[in-house]
């Protein structure tokens, strides 16, 4: 079916801005100066297509990429073939050899992996490439202080393969205040000196922003490379790269003292005119962002005019209160701005107690995409 085609029959719509996510690739690769910006484009390029993404990312100049699993890895090498590509879920068990073919390389997560790592690589008689992931505080991935010593004096053992990386993760990046951010940058400096020349990872998108301290040899920013606020506060720097649009299928009228959807958890109270659009918390809307959850529901954003969700999100349904917007601005077929632009994603995400983040990695498959920006 051609595009246009398909778009007729949708409900609901990703834009997705390559030209945008190249921008915020070089604005970040400027912040870190000497340092090396990679990309982390796991949870399917945070949302908007990990070839399109890795592609992407790579024709601005990006050479090294993170990926969550090791299928993530293998899609991100063929269309991005000359980036080495890191699988950040580590060496699986009796894995080593599909890695080694597919061009993967492994962060080491605990002592087993770097084990096996060095085995198969003697085994095999080549030298290859990995990271070391060490614990500096996170208690998630990585090397203790303590693995992190007895590696090291393994030194049969590291010289086996290609340590190109020793890198850790930041817990309260967001937030600069927090003492946690200079116990770990501490920390990482004294489990990195037993790993002496090897280049350095720490900064994820808040890292890059926390400073040149954090910055090192290698970034790996992901949420602000697509638009997302890395930092808990303050102004968000970044260009937006995912509109979510949503199509109008009917409007109508509903009086005051009226409730709109599920559960009655909203009661209308001036004569309202609703219009219904044709996405839900199947397309990764989270249902927290509508009524019902104790605070005021999300906006969206018709024809120039914000307006609020009203009444509970639904599996495949959308109410918006657009008594305030003239008829024409907001009716049958009019696409609908969920998140972009005018309403940061990151706002809608605040309303159901969580973070951009998920929205754009939970964006469901209903949607028609249509990449722009990209050459
Ligand atoms: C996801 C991830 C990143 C990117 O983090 P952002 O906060 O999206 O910038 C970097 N490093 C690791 C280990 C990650 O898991």
């Amino acid at each position: 079916m051609a595009h246009a085609e398909r778009e007729g029959l949708a409900c609901g719509r990703l834009t997705i801005d390559l030209e945008a996510l190249a921008d915020n690739w070089r604005s970040l690769a400027e912040r870190t100066q000497q340092t090396e910006c990679g990309a982390a484009i796991k949870g399917d390029g945070y949302g908007t297509g990990l070839e399109k993404a890795a592609a992407t990312l790579s024709r601005a100049g990006c050479r090294t990429l993170f990926t969550a699993v090791p299928d993530e890895g293998l899609r991100a090498r063929s269309a991005a073939p000359e980036s080495r590509v890191f699988v950040l879920a580590g060496l699986l068990p009796g894995a080593a050899e599909a890695y080694r073919k597919g061009g993967l390389i492994p962060v080491l997560n605990c002592p087993d992996e770097v084990i096996e790592w060095a085995e198969y690589c003697a085994a095999a008689g080549q030298r290859l490439p990995a990271a070391i992931h060490l614990d500096t505080g996170m208690n998630r991935m990585g090397l203790s202080l303590e693995e992190a010593r007895l590696i090291a004096a393994a030194k049969d053992v590291v010289a086996r393969f290609d340590l190109v990386l020793v890198m850790s993760h930041l817990v309260c990046g967001g937030d600069p205040a927090n003492p946690l951010n200079a116990r770990q940058l501490e920390r990482f400096h004294e489990m990195t000196a037993l790993f002496p020349g090897v280049p350095r990872s720490l900064a994820n998108s808040p890292g890059i922003f926390l400073g040149a301290d954090y910055h090192f040899d290698v970034a790996r920013p992901g949420i602000s490379l697509y638009g997302g606020r890395a930092m808990d506060d303050g102004e968000n720097p970044m260009r937006p790269v995912v509109t979510a649009e949503a199509r109008v299928l009917i409007t109508h009228s509903a009086a005051k003292g009226e409730t709109v959807g599920y559960g009655a958890v909203e009661t209308l109270r001036r004569d309202s005119r609703i219009a219904i659009v044709g996405i839900g918390y199947a397309d990764g809307y989270h249902r927290l962002a509508g009524a019902g959850g104790g605070h005021k529901p999300a906006n969206a954003w018709v024809n120039g005019h914000v307006v609020p969700l009203v009444g509970r999100v639904s599996m495949d349904l959308i109410a918006l209160d657009v008594t305030d917007v003239p008829e024409a601005d907001c009716s049958r077929g009019d696409w609908v701005e969920m998140f972009g632009p005018h309403i940061p994603v990151d706002d809608v995400a605040a309303k159901a107690g969580t973070i951009g983040y998920e929205l754009l990695t939970g964006l469901g498959s209903r949607y028609t995409r249509t990449y722009i920006g990209g050459s």
